[in-house]
């Protein structure tokens, strides 16, 4: 891939230069006083953004880690994975992997979840927790979070796990008015920072669950988070190249104002949605599309390896199907500091690579 190419991929995502220049700040000691400033700038910033009046750990690993902590600390016996794709496939193998008895419910990839299934197959097994990908970005689907979250809120005491790696502050997402038990996202996605540092709210619910738990490790355990959290402290040594860099992200979210920034992801998506039409299928759902990533269905068999390395020489980055999808489906991704402008301007150089093709 060309090493300066313009990045319309699915994580990682173009980071602007401010950002870049800000992780060039001083080393300073992770237990020093500065550290807990910037620990409580983070945390109080990301509340705010996400709404929520729960606590916000910060983690120097990707978003897979907390997977893996939601299921160890959260999920006592028995869980519910919602599967539409790649990332659906990736909680029930960590379950499994965690010993925990997993259930899979999955429906055709391009599809999306829907609430009555989770009713159903709640009303037929004896789960404890329930995990789903907001946005699950192989297939281009965004679930309705909402609407499942209210049927999985209808059960007693069934916890809620969820994965917002590409949705988080690229669509709206409630964490305490839809009773998000875990919610987490590496930053970079939607957050456009460089790879290698993730986030989560942790319900009250979840850490009672964690405090239960046994055989959880201690990297991942929400006890330890906690510990040092109250001190407002990471776990280990951060990675505070990452924590100055959401520091000033924070800032300039704030700053654009979160609505204004939804509503730029939905007019890129449309945008994207609208050059995808005219020349393909899209791979998602009507209804469900997701606002940060598009997955396009090639259905005029064109070579997408051939069309991904002549955008490349250009200077354009996308991204090949998924998974089982590689060969299928080839993805945009229009989430984080991207503008319209910047769609405008990878749109024209699709369609004359598209031309060249023929
Ligand atoms: N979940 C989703 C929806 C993702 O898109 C990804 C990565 O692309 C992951 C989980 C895994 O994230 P990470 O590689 O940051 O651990």
């Amino acid at each position: 891939m060309n090493a300066a190419a313009k990045f319309f991929l699915p994580g990682p995502v173009y980071v602007r230069e401010e950002i870049k220049r800000a992780m060039l700040g001083p080393t300073i000691g992770h237990r020093s006083k500065e550290m807990s400033v910037l620990y409580e700038k983070i945390v109080g910033g990301i509340a705010r953004i996400l709404n929520t009046g729960g606590r916000v750990y910060l983690s120097s690993s990707t978003a897979t880690g907390l997977m893996e902590a939601a299921i160890r600390n959260v999920v006592r016996k028995r869980c519910l994975n919602l599967i539409c794709g790649s990332f659906g496939k990736l909680w029930h193998d960590i379950a499994l992997s965690c010993g925990k008895e997993a259930v899979a419910l999955e429906v055709e990839w391009g599809k999306a979840i829907k609430p009555e299934m989770v009713e159903e197959a709640l009303s037929k097994g004896d789960y404890d927790a329930v995990c789903v990908t907001h946005n699950e970005t192989s297939t281009g689907v965004m679930n309705d979070l909402r609407e499942i979250a209210e049927v999985v809120n209808g059960r007693d005491d069934v916890a809620l796990l969820v994965d917002a790696v590409s949705s988080m502050v690229g669509t709206e997402l409630e964490v305490d008015e839809w009773k998000l038990d875990v919610c987490f996202a590496s930053v970079q996605k939607a957050w456009a920072l460089p790879p290698g540092f993730a986030v989560a709210t942790v319900s009250e619910r979840a850490l009672e669950r964690s405090k239960e738990a046994v055989n959880k490790g201690y990297y991942l355990d929400f006890m330890v988070f906690e510990k040092y959290h109250k001190r407002s402290q990471t776990l280990s040594t951060a990675s505070i190249p990452h924590m100055y860099a959401l520091s000033m992200q924070i800032d300039d979210i704030i700053e654009e104002g979160l609505e204004n920034r939804f509503e730029r992801h939905r007019a890129m998506a449309d945008k994207v949605r609208g050059w995808a039409g005219k020349h393909f299928d899209l791979f998602s759902e009507e209804g469900f599309r997701s606002p940060t990533i598009t997955c396009i269905k090639n259905n005029q068999g064109i070579d997408v390896s051939r069309f991904i390395a002549k955008l490349s020489e250009k200077g354009y980055a996308i991204a090949n199907g998924y998974g089982k999808l590689k060969e299928e489906t080839f993805r945009i991704a229009h989430m984080g500091d991207v503008t319209s402008d910047d769609i405008d301007e990878l749109i024209t150089v699709l369609d004359s690579t598209l031309e060249e093709l023929q």
